[in-house]
């Protein structure tokens, strides 16, 4: 039996003959009249490794490859009331020691490929040491004629732990229990319309919310179906996109309709699609466009305008769809359905079911609606805080933190969570006319983190995110991160790390390479003197995690400091 949740009920309501799970590689389909069957059974398996142990509320920390296993593996942690901790196996093994310790997992999973690693994890040195076992291949995938039973028991303290990117600091543990989750994709399927026509391609991690709550969660609370196609290459993408379009397609492969990565993934695939061959360029081409390609989302990291507007040429219109998030929170902000509702530099409105707010630092006011610009019509920047059921309830066994980063609301309607994340809110015309009733009003600009990208210089306050948009807009420069750099006359000072493009190499003065002097010509028509960077530092490449974010503080290091 399986405890009647919203989940495991939306499962059971989906048509069983529907794809739930695509291996991408190999073509197998996993429907969802086996899931809670292969779910069931995986709850019994893990009741026995548990050796009868209640697991109730318990951390179940596992590694396995994305698709079938791991969602299997998720759901049947839910069904023991337990908390899903998945892992990467992409991360070092130090890394999961600290989530191991951090999170005191009482039980630590294991898929037979990973096998060896969980092992060494566990025997070097793990003061908090968890119970070891490796999932026993069950049976999976058979569709059974028997319905799986239901049990009256409620779920209380199950749900997702997930650690967020670590991008400011060491990564903290965020708990988003069943109810938050079930909130967040309901609220998603709302806004982006998740319907089990729609196929998803992944090519995610699995172990941060855009891979986990947008690309999974949702779509199988919808009855949509996922395909995996992890790790992303830009290839095999291509080439599965392609796979319907191209003449002798096998019939089993459906076009993708919705896609929701990272920037960086759309700008290798559009760095790529020039090498692919005339069929592949054109087959290709035919896939992303609006009527076949529905949705195409990006977040995590700011979407460069470039890359926007690339997209939109070779798709023939398909704009991409920019959307705000974090772990603790889900989803925050997004633009709408519509395609003018995607406005160049904008994250949208507010999410269904998303209370959100401006609080002005300085001041510590609340920005109401209609005081959205200041005496002199310039807009006022405040801190993103969000409430509503969306909204984690605290960091793991890190109250200081959890403390210090809600405050309480005075219409003693629950607590503001401080994202730490700096946005402006501006009407623009034509926006917020479709039948989407929350995609309405000013939208949301964001400005970027509170404690790395803005940059006080001189008294003035800069967006790194700001200037970064205008570095990205040259055709000198294909990647840029701006720092605020301590400086004695300054406070702050505004210095720019730059990727340049083959045009940029040749680009300076006598065919030199781009250099500090171009820069400030270039940007002098575009941005007040104040935010022109002082410092220009030329890289080859800019390090990102996984999810494409750069860390600032660890970049000012590697590039000013040595
Ligand atoms: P840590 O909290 O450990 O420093 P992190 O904040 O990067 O890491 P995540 O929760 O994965 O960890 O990322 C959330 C952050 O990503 C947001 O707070 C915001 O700064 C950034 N972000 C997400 N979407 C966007 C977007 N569309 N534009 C700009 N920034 C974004
Ligand atoms: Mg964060």
């Amino acid at each position: 039996t399986l405890p009647s949740t919203p989940i495991f009920e939306a499962i059971a309501k989906h048509d069983p003959k529907s794809p739930a799970i695509i291996h991408s590689a190999s073509d197998r389909t996993f429907c969802y009249g086996s899931l809670l069957h292969d779910v069931a059974a995986a709850k019994d398996n893990l009741t026995s490794l548990a050796g009868g142990k209640p697991l109730a509320g318990e951390r179940i920390a596992f590694l396995a490859e994305n698709g079938y296993d791991y969602v299997v593996t998720f759901l049947s942690i839910l069904a023991h009331d337990a908390i899903a901790l998945p892992l990467a196996h992409t991360h070092p093994n130090s890394e999961l020691r600290y989530i191991i310790e951090n999170s005191e997992a009482a039980l630590f999973l294991s898929t037979e490929k990973f096998q060896a690693k969980a092992q060494e994890v566990v025997e070097t040195g793990l003061d908090h040491v968890p119970q070891l076992e490796i999932l026993s291949k069950i049976e999976t995938g058979a569709v059974s004629a028997e319905t799986v039973k239901f049990g009256p028991d409620s779920v209380q303290n199950g749900g997702f732990m997930l650690y967020t990117s670590g991008t400011t600091n060491r990564p903290k543990g965020v708990v988003l229990s069943v109810p938050t989750i079930t909130a967040q994709a309901r609220s998603l399927i709302e806004a982006w319309n998740y319907a089990p026509s729609d196929l998803l391609l992944h090519v995610l991690p699995l172990h941060h919310i855009h891979g986990t709550i947008n690309a999974l969660f949702t779509p199988l609370m919808a009855g949509a179906a996922v395909e995996f196609a992890y790790p992303f290459n830009a290839d095999t993408v291509w080439k599965r996109l392609a796979a319907p379009f191209l003449p002798h397609s096998p019939p089993t492969k459906r076009p993708i309709t919705f896609l929701t990565v990272v920037p960086t993934i759309y700008n290798r695939l559009l760095a790529t699609h020039p090498s692919l061959d005339p069929d592949m360029q054109e087959a290709t081409r035919t896939a992303i466009t609006p009527q076949y390609m529905r949705l195409n989302i990006s977040g995590s990291a700011a979407l460069p305008s470039p890359t926007k507007q690339a997209w939109t040429e070779l798709s023939g219109g398909n704009v991409l769809l920019e959307r705000y998030g974090m772990t603790e929170v889900g989803m925050a902000l997004s633009c709408g359905l519509a395609f003018e509702d995607r406005v160049d530099g904008s994250v949208g409105w507010p999410l269904p079911s998303v209370d959100v707010r401006l609080v002005e630092s300085e001041t510590g006011q609340v920005i109401e609606p209609g005081q959205e610009t200041d005496a002199n019509g310039n807009p006022r920047e405040g801190e993103i805080q969000l409430r509503g059921p969306t909204i984690f309830s605290g960091y793991f066994r890190n109250t200081k933190a959890t403390a210090q980063e809600f405050v309480e609301a005075t219409d003693g309607r629950g607590k503001w969570f401080k994202t730490g994340d700096v946005a402006i809110r501006q009407h623009v015309p034509g926006t917020g006319k479709s039948d989407q009733a929350w995609a309405k009003g000013p939208m949301y600009f964001i400005r970027g983190r509170k404690s790395v990208d803005i940059i006080k210089t001189g008294g003035e306050k800069v967006s790194a995110l700001e200037v970064e948009r205008e570095l990205l807009s040259l055709p000198e420069v294909s990647e840029a991160a701006v720092v605020g750099l301590t400086s004695d006359q300054w406070g702050q000072k505004v210095a720019a790390v730059v990727v340049l493009t083959p045009k940029g190499l040749t680009g300076g003065r006598g065919g030199k390479p781009w250099g500090a002097m171009d820069m400030r010509r270039a940007l002098k028509d575009r941005l007040a003197n104040y935010k022109i960077p002082q410092e220009l530092k030329i890289v080859e490449s800019i390090p990102r995690n996984a999810m494409g974010k750069i860390n600032k503080k660890n970049l000012i290091k590697d590039v000013f400091e040595k």
